[in-house]
């Protein structure tokens, strides 16, 4: 089976852990020999360069995760890490302080960054970083060129000024408090899928959007000039899983996300926004599953209720399976 799955960081690798459970494979690690070919399309909108480095969170977390290295506490970044070179910086007053990098993690984004600046696209960085990883899936970025999302607040300066910052200060640095007037992936209208991106949706057997935040992860995939129309495209079944369960966010800020493009935080607000394949001009989805117990009417997708709390692996298989069964997909 071919599964392709939009995905965003800490969300986007919890859930990829439960496709691969799902399909019989390790969920940590690769497996030597599988008939199933899993790829997840990263959301590269957060990515940043600092200090000197380029900076991929979201590609990131699902390697670390997948490949068995991330801290699981923090959420992000490397398994017991040191911190002696965000130290040293800090003596300099090299900014930004509010963003750290553990120092094994910088390994990383040094061998990243190298490769990037001797021309290889970020496709064949995130190979060759995950040789060394083993994520048992294809990680590919949505593209390889650079989109950054930014997000237009008030000037803390002037308040009579708006002015648009990198996502990542406004997420990481501001804990996404100051209102986010809108939302832009900078670079996304000259963007084009990375290699491999439209194949694999083509050739998938059923793609998954996985429980990320609709605007900022799933939402800037969906704006690659291409990804759209290949969705609609493809006789695959395209099934989507509501991050918002009760009308809540989980362990994030997505409803201030929501807010900015003029769309509630409900699970039935959301799947109408991706819309529906056969009902809407530019719909996206078959199926969608919301929480259970909640009814949400999205017209022309078929929605169903399940438990949708990736409290564990298991959890989330149980989940990724009401999806293929929702598509009418089976794993044998
Ligand atoms: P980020 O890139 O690290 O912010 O992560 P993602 O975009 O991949 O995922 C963030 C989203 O995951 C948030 O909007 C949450 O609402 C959602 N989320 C987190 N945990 C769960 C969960 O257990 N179940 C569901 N359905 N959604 C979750
Ligand atoms: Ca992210």
């Amino acid at each position: 089976m071919k599964v392709v799955i939009l995905v965003g960081g800490v969300g986007g690798a919890r859930f990829l852990l439960g496709v691969k459970q799902a399909l019989g494979l390790p969920a940590i690690g690769s497996a030597p020999e599988s008939p199933h070919e899993v790829t997840a399309l990263v959301n590269t909108g957060d990515d940043v360069w600092m200090h000197g480095l380029r900076i991929c969170p979201d590609l990131d977390t699902c390697m670390y995760t997948l490949g068995g290295g991330i801290d699981e506490e923090r959420g992000w970044g490397h398994a017991g890490e040191t911190w002696t070179v965000k130290e040293e910086l800090a003596e300099y007053g090299a900014e930004p302080t509010w963003f750290g990098l553990g120092d094994k993690d910088i390994a990383t984004h040094l061998i990243r960054s190298r490769m990037l600046r001797a021309g290889y696209p970020l496709s064949q960085v995130t190979e060759a970083l995950c040789d060394r990883w083993q994520p048992g899936v294809r990680l590919l970025p949505m593209s390889d060129d650079r989109v950054e999302t930014h997000v237009v607040i008030d000037d803390p300066e002037d308040p009579d000024q708006r002015k648009a910052i990198h996502f990542q200060e406004w997420w990481v640095r501001y804990r996404a408090e100051p209102k986010a007037h809108s939302i832009i992936a900078v670079g996304a209208d000259e963007a084009k899928p990375a290699p491999g991106v439209l194949d694999a949706i083509a050739g998938a057997d059923i793609v998954l959007f996985a429980p990320s935040n609709p605007v900022v992860s799933v939402g800037t995939t969906l704006g690659v000039p291409g990804i759209r129309a290949a969705l609609r495209k493809t006789r695959a079944k395209v099934v989507g899983v509501s991050p918002i369960i009760g009308g809540k966010a989980l362990r994030g800020m997505a409803d201030a996300c929501l807010s900015a493009i003029g769309v509630e935080t409900s699970a039935e607000a959301v799947g109408r926004h991706y819309g529906s394949r056969k009902e809407s001009p530019d719909g996206v989805l078959d199926g969608w599953l919301v929480s259970e117990g909640e009814t949400v009417d999205v017209p022309g997708v078929a929605v169903r209720d399940v438990p949708l709390l990736m409290s564990d692996v298991d959890a989330t298989a149980a989940m990724v399976r009401a999806a293929f069964d929702l598509a009418g997909v089976s794993v044998d």
